[in-house]
């Protein structure tokens, strides 16, 4: 009797090990709601080799499903099967969504496992190398000499770039042409190519061309100046007059709704081990971001921070009078 029950328990351990092991048993997927090549595409990268790692090689892909600020990627990841193998890596886009689109398609607290924060991502304010302003005081005047003709280039309603856009425009009180793209390395392209003015985007996608002098690069939306060589010399907007000025862009890692318990706790597991990886942590710091290894990284914890979010930044939408169907 004594020996069934150890013979039991030993083979209740083996399978739950083997289920343990089980995850993930093919490749996994981290969509990224915008088009490849831009700030969210490239931190999507770097934490797939790093994931890959984690979930003892195997095979981790990333797919670009850019368009409607955000909103169709994070879709197709709420609807994907709950198995933990497809997953979002999005960002504030996830909390300034649901007041922007009447037709919302998905619950942003309801669709979605919370599995963590990955880093925290300053913005940059540049121009096309053309622009005739070399510093924000000639910006200003340019802008009001420019007024009605002054485009801003955004990866759509909701992205990073359109929030950051809206509150510089509020500030500025200066309204601008907005002309969105799938994401904003199609945006960049535009920049570089002197079709688009402006544009306001996270320092893993300028803090490069900053650089290599091919922007014009007129400040950073945090309210402290950075300390990333490319962009140290760049005062703040708060600094410059637009007091308060503060946009972050804190991304985040999701799965769909109804993944089981034990492989979200293994999805944790993995992005806590990503996180801490020394290279991974110092590519994105080359590139103005902090990657995140706190709190943060507790799927409740996660998901009150969205929730304040959606909070905060609700009634600033709502007060722009700006909605999508
Ligand atoms: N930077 C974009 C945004 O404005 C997203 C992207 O292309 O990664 O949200």
């Amino acid at each position: 009797m004594i020996q069934t029950h150890h013979l039991l328990a030993a083979l209740f351990a083996t399978a739950v090990a083997a289920s343990a092991h089980a995850f993930p048993d093919k490749p996994v997927t981290i969509v990224v709601p915008f088009a490849a090549g831009g700030p969210t595409d490239k931190s999507a990268r770097d934490l797939a080799e790093v994931l890959r790692k984690a979930f003892n090689n195997q095979t981790v892909v990333v797919e670009n499903v850019g368009g409607a600020g955000g909103t169709l990627g994070a879709n197709k990841v709420a609807k994907a099967s709950p198995d933990g193998h497809t997953l979002l890596l999005h960002h504030i886009g996830m909390a300034t969504a649901p007041a922007l689109y009447r037709k919302l398609p998905y619950d942003t607290l309801g669709d979605f496992e919370y599995l963590g924060m990955v880093s925290d991502v300053p913005m940059t304010l540049i121009g096309r190398p053309s622009l005739p302003a070399g510093n924000f005081t000639e910006l200003r005047k340019w802008m009001a000499d420019n007024k009605g003709k002054i485009n801003l280039a955004n990866a759509g309603l909701g992205a990073a770039s359109h929030l950051c856009g809206l509150l510089f425009q509020q500030a500025m009180a200066v309204d601008m042409t907005t002309v969105p793209y799938k994401g904003t390395a199609p945006a960049m392209t535009d920049i570089l190519g002197g079709q688009v003015d402006l544009m306001c985007d996270q320092t893993t996608n300028t803090s490069g061309q900053i650089e290599a002098g091919k922007v014009r690069a007129y400040a950073v939306t945090t309210l402290k100046p950075l300390t990333t060589p490319a962009l140290r010399n760049l005062p703040t907007l708060d600094a410059l007059g637009l007091k308060g000025f503060n946009v972050v862009v804190w991304q985040g890692l999701y799965a769909p709704k109804g993944t089981p318990k034990p492989i979200v706790d293994q999805l944790n597991a993995a992005l806590r081990q990503a996180l801490k990886d020394p290279e991974f942590i110092k590519r994105q710091e080359a590139m103005g971001a902090v990657v995140v290894n706190d709190s943060r990284l507790n799927p409740v914890d996660h998901k009150n921070f969205v929730e304040a979010e959606i909070a905060k930044w609700g009634p600033v939408i709502k007060a722009a009078g700006q909605y999508a169907d």
